[in-house]
């Protein structure tokens, strides 16, 4: 069983994230619990979370179909005090809405070490920030997100992924969510079936497919290898649909969340059908 859905907007509070999935169809979402440009936020009402929690059973979305996803200012890695203790504070506010909630997963990346550090020296901040907000939660695993590598972001690398679940104390509670466009960024080929199996082949050797908790499925505008983060719709950008047909066909990426992030949210319930229509049996 393959989860397909969409980053859908929680304007109007998480239950309306919930309407908008079902809407175009899918059977999985992503969503910001909070506004994802800002550091602070309102706590969850008790009315908020009941909305939430009765519109996810009334649709059918259990927690392990439901990918949240942190604030783009958090940093675990960061190499500056404040700015570390900031970063830290944040996600575990992050980490207790999704309790809150009753989600089980929480999307992040990784970090960025701004050229102050070493990366192995960042790795292991970010190793030890999720240490932290695992000791004060229960049962929300912290789901690392591959990147494209812009900059000074960390988590490019497989191994990069690998560095840091190897210091999480607490490895039931850590997984992996790879983004297409950002690995193809990052200099993993997907181009092809042979190539795409390839690159998941070399996730398995690197990481392994027992982290993997969820995937974000985009198209990518930017080049091959160039470290930069551009999505596109699917068939559009310089992957092609090949990977994603062959990610639908792979029953190593079965029961997880499979996210669009793409650009035009008008065609996401087409692309959703289209990524169900992919399978072989329809399974
Ligand atoms: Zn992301
Ligand atoms: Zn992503």
């Amino acid at each position: 069983m393959k989860y397909l859905g969409a980053h859908v907007s929680a304007a109007g509070g998480p239950d309306q994230a919930v309407l908008r999935a079902v809407e175009i169809g899918a059977d999985a979402f992503a969503l910001f619990t909070k506004n994802q440009r800002q550091w602070r936020a309102k706590s969850l009402t008790d009315d908020i979370i009941e909305a939430f929690r009765n519109a996810c059973q009334e649709h059918g979305f259990a927690p392990k179909q439901i990918l949240p996803h942190d604030s783009y200012l958090i940093n675990l890695g960061h190499p500056d005090t404040a700015g570390l203790q900031k970063s830290r504070e944040a996600f575990l506010d992050e980490m207790q809405r999704c309790e809150k909630l009753g989600l089980t997963l929480l999307n992040f990346h990784p970090g960025s070490h701004l050229n102050k550090i070493s990366e192995s020296e960042c790795l292991t901040r970010i190793a030890d920030s999720i240490n932290e907000a695992l000791s004060h939660t229960q049962g929300v695993t912290a789901v690392i997100e591959n990147t494209a590598g812009q900059g000074s972001n960390l988590g490019w690398r497989f191994e990069h992924l690998a560095e840091i679940i190897e210091q999480v104390d607490d490895k039931s509670r850590v997984g992996v969510c790879i983004d297409t466009c950002h690995a193809f960024a990052a200099g993993y080929d997907l181009r092809t079936p042979e190539a795409c199996t390839a690159t998941l082949d070399e996730f398995d050797k690197i990481v392994g497919f027992g982290y993997l908790r969820g995937m974000h499925l985009n198209d990518a505008k930017s080049g091959f290898a160039s470290r930069v983060d551009r999505h596109h719709s699917l068939g559009q950008g310089n992957i092609g649909l090949d990977a994603f047909t062959t990610i639908m066909r792979d029953p190593r990426i079965d029961d997880i969340p499979l996210v669009l992030e793409t650009i035009e949210p008008a065609i996401w319930a087409e692309e959703i059908a289209w990524l169900r229509g992919q399978q072989l049996d329809h399974g």
